[in-house]
C-alpha cells in the first residue's frame, strides 16, 4: 500500500466570482438535452435586462423550437448569425463557476454530456419553493472533541489539513470509532471556517455515522436522505443560500451547492451503493476526489477495510496505532459448515451474530424420482430450498425436475435458514433470521442474530461476544471482478461488531487465502498486494477507466486506435458492444472520439464502470 505525503502540485481550485453576477452579451450554453451529439457549447446573445449569469436556467430557440439552456459563462466564440436568449425560467442561479468545473470534470471522466451532469446535480425544479429567504445559518455551537482521532497514526496531520489544507486521505476507523472520526473530522473543517460534505451509503437506516453528524452539528448540519420532491428542492435551496455548514447524505449529496468547502468525506467509501447505476454512472468516491480537487479540499475516505482504488491512489493512511479490533480464529468449516469450536463459543455467547451470505435452507442436489442431478425444468437453474418451497434460483419457477418433472428432491442443507435452525439447538438465547423485508437492526441484548450482507449496515458499534463468518469459500469463489474484496469488505464490517474482548471466527479451507489473512491481521495490506496484479492480469487493472459502448461497425476500429488495456467485443452485423478498458492518460482522446461518433450516430450509448 502506498503512502504519501498530500500532493505537492498546485491546487488546481477554481476561482469564484459572486454568485449573482449579471452577465451581457454573447455566453456559451449547454442546451438541456441529454445528448452526447449535443455535448458542446452554443453560443446566444444575452441581454442585460434578463439579469442572468452563470447557472441561470434560461430559453432559447434551438432548431425551430424553444428549449431549456444552462447559461454556462461569457465567450468570445461568437458566430456570424447569433439567436437571443429568450427569457429566463428561473431567477435561482443553479451552479457557480466552481460547481460548474465539478460538472465539467464529472463529465469528462465519466463520458457522459454535461447536461446529463447538471440535470443530475440539480433537484428538479418546484416554483413556489423559489421565494422567500432562507434562514441565517446558525453556528451549531456545541463542544466537540476530536475523539480519538488525534492519537491515530497521522491523525494529527489530518487534523491539521482540514483546518486550511487539502489532499487525499484514507482512513480505516476502529471499530467503535466509525461515527466518532467522522465528527471529528467535519469538526475540524468547520474550526477552520470551511464546510462539510459527507456521503454515505444508506439512507435507510440512517446510518449511526449520518445521524451522529446531525447530532454533534444540530442546526449547522442538515441530512440530505430521501425526502419528497419538494422538500428536497427547499433543502436544496437553503443549503445554495449559505443556511448550513454540514451536509450529508446520499451520492447526490456530492453536488451539495456549499461554499467553502473544506471537507469531502466518503462513509465505507467500498460500498457498491456509492456506485450510481445511472448515467453518468459515477462513483461517490471519484466523485468526492473531483470535487475534493475544485474546492481544494481534503478528501477522506474511509473504511475498516479501503477498496484497492482507494489504497492505488496517492494518499495518506490514517489509521489506529494499536489492534482495536477483536481476534480472529479460523477454524474449518466442519459437518455442515459447524465446527466444534464455533459450536463452544456461540453456547456462551450472550450476543452474537453469525453471517451466513447463502440465503435459504438448501441447494436441491439429485432428483429422487429419476436420479437425475437436480435441475430447473423451464430454465436448468439451480433449485433452492427457502421458506419450505423449492424454486428455481434464476427464473424463479416452482422446482420441477428437467429430466422427469417430479418435484421431490435430495437437499444438502446450506444456508442462513439452516444456521438459524442449528444455532437454536446449541444457543442459549434465542436466535433469529434477519430476512430481508425486515431490514437491518441492532443485535438486541440477548440474542443470536444471523443474517447476510442485507444485515451489515452501519449500525454502530454491536460490542458483542461473537462474530462467526461462515461460508468464507463460497463468498471468495463468487463470479466478479471484485468478488473478493466485496467479501472482504463484508467481513470487516460484521467483525467490526465484536467487541474487543470479544470473538470473531471464520470457518474456511482456505486459510492461507490472502483475503483471510488480511483478516486475521486486521490489515488489508497484503490483499491489496495479491489481488492487484490478479486484476491486472484479468485486463481489468486498479484505477484503469472502464466504458462498455454501444454501436455500429466503425467503433471498434476506432476504439483499437486508442491502444486500449483491454477490449471485449459482441455484437452482430450492424451493432457493437465494446467492453474497453482505458490507459488513464487516454481518457480524453476516448471522450473525443466518442462525441465525434456520437455526432455521425456511430455511438448510441456509453457506461462508465460498468459491473462485471
Ligand atoms: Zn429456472
Ligand atoms: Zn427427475
Amino acid at each position: 500500500m502506498s503512502s504519501a505525503a498530500p500532493s505537492a502540485e498546485a491546487p488546481t481550485s477554481v476561482p469564484n466570482s459572486p454568485r449573482e453576477a449579471v452577465l451581457s452579451g454573447p455566453v456559451s450554453v449547454c442546451i438541456d438535452r441529454p445528448l452526447l451529439s449535443l455535448d458542446r457549447p452554443f453560443t446566444y446573445e444575452l441581454t442585460p435586462e434578463l439579469r442572468a449569469g452563470v447557472g441561470s436556467l434560461v430559453q432559447v430557440p434551438f432548431h425551430g423550437r424553444l428549449v431549456r439552456a444552462w447559461v454556462l459563462r461569457a465567450t468570445d466564440d461568437v458566430p456570424e448569425r447569433i439567436l437571443k436568449v429568450r427569457g429566463v425560467v428561473s431567477s435561482v442561479r443553479f451552479f457557480d463557476e466552481h460547481g460548474l468545473a465539478f460538472f465539467r470534470r464529472m463529465s469528462e471522466r465519466y463520458v457522459a454530456p454535461l447536461a446529463t451532469v447538471i440535470a443530475r446535480a440539480v433537484p428538479p425544479r418546484v416554483a413556489s419553493e423559489e421565494r422567500g429567504a432562507a434562514p441565517a445559518r446558525s453556528d451549531g455551537g456545541r463542544a466537540r472533541s476530536d475523539g480519538s482521532l488525534g492519537a491515530y497514526r497521522n491523525g494529527r496531520a489530518l487534523l491539521q489539513a482540514l483546518g486550511d489544507g487539502d489532499g487525499t486521505f484514507v482512513v480505516r476507523p476502529g471499530p467503535a470509532d466509525e461515527a466518532a472520526v467522522a465528527v471529528a473530522c467535519v469538526g475540524a473543517a468547520l474550526d477552520g471556517g470551511r464546510t462539510a460534505v459527507v456521503l454515505v451509503p444508506d439512507a435507510d437506516p440512517v446510518p449511526a455515522t449520518a445521524a451522529a453528524i446531525a447530532e454533534a452539528f444540530g442546526d449547522d448540519a442538515i441530512l440530505f436522505l430521501g425526502g419528497d420532491k419538494r422538500g428536497r428542492y427547499r433543502t436544496w435551496l437553503d443549503i445554495a443560500a449559505g443556511r448550513y455548514g454540514v451536509v450529508v447524505g446520499t451520492r447526490p449529496a456530492v453536488f451539495a451547492p456549499l461554499r467553502d468547502v473544506g471537507l469531502v468525506y466518503v462513509d465505507r467509501e467500498g460500498h457498491p451503493q456509492h456506485r450510481d447505476e445511472r448515467s453518468p454512472s459515477y462513483h461517490a468516491r471519484d466523485a468526492a476526489t473531483m470535487r475534493g480537487e475544485v474546492d481544494a479540499a481534503v478528501v477522506v475516505l474511509s473504511a475498516f477495510c479501503p477498496s484497492l482504488e482507494a489504497s492505488a491512489r496517492e494518499h495518506v493512511l490514517v489509521e489506529p496505532a494499536g489492534r482495536p479490533w477483536a481476534p480472529v480464529e479460523v477454524v474449518k468449516p466442519g459437518p455442515e459448515g459447524r465446527s466444534p469450536r464455533l459450536i463452544r463459543v456461540l453456547r456462551d455467547a450472550r450476543r452474537a451474530f453469525l453471517f451466513e451470505p447463502v440465503r435459504g435452507y438448501g441447494l436441491a442436489r439429485v432428483c429422487r424420482a429419476c436420479g437425475e442431478p437436480a435441475a430447473c425444468a423451464s430454465c436448468r437453474g439451480m433449485l433452492r430450498l427457502e421458506r419450505g418451497e423449492i424454486r428455481c434460483v434464476v427464473c424463479g419457477a416452482p422446482g420441477r425436475c428437467a429430466s422427469c418433472g417430479a418435484a421431490d428432491f435430495g437437499v444438502v442443507r446450506r444456508g442462513a435458514e439452516r444456521v438459524e435452525e442449528w444455532a437454536r439447538s446449541v444457543a442459549t438465547v434465542p436466535v433469529w433470521l434477519l430476512k430481508r423485508e425486515d431490514g437491518a437492526r441492532s443485535v438486541s441484548e440477548r440474542e443470536v442474530l444471523v443474517g447476510g450482507l442485507d444485515a451489515l449496515k452501519d449500525l454502530g458499534p454491536q460490542a458483542l461476544d461473537l462474530v462467526g463468518i461462515l461460508n468464507a469459500d463460497a463468498s471468495l469463489n463468487r463470479p466478479g471482478v471484485d468478488a473478493r474484496e466485496r467479501a472482504l469488505t463484508a467481513w470487516f464490517e460484521a467483525a467490526a461488531w465484536a467487541r474487543r474482548e470479544g470473538r470473531v471466527i471464520v470457518q474456511t479451507n482456505a486459510s492461507n487465502d490472502p483475503a483471510i489473512q488480511a483478516l486475521v491481521s486486521g490489515r488489508p495490506g497484503r490483499f491489496h498486494r495479491a489481488e492487484a496484479p490478479r486484476r491486472a492480469e484479468a485486463g481489468f487493472p486498479v484505477g484503469a477507466p472502464v466504458f462498455r459502448v454501444s454501436g455500429g461497425p466503425d467503433l471498434e476500429d476506432e476504439l483499437r486506435a486508442l491502444s486500449p488495456r483491454t477490449l471485449l467485443v459482441s455484437g452482430g452485423e450492424d451493432t457493437r458492444i465494446c467492453l474497453v478498458v482505458l490507459h488513464p492518460p487516454d481518457l480524453a482522446a476516448f471522450g473525443a472520439a466518442m462525441r465525434r461518433l456520437a455526432v455521425r450516430g456511430e455511438v448510441t450509448r456509453v457506461e462508465a464502470e460498468p459491473h462485471l
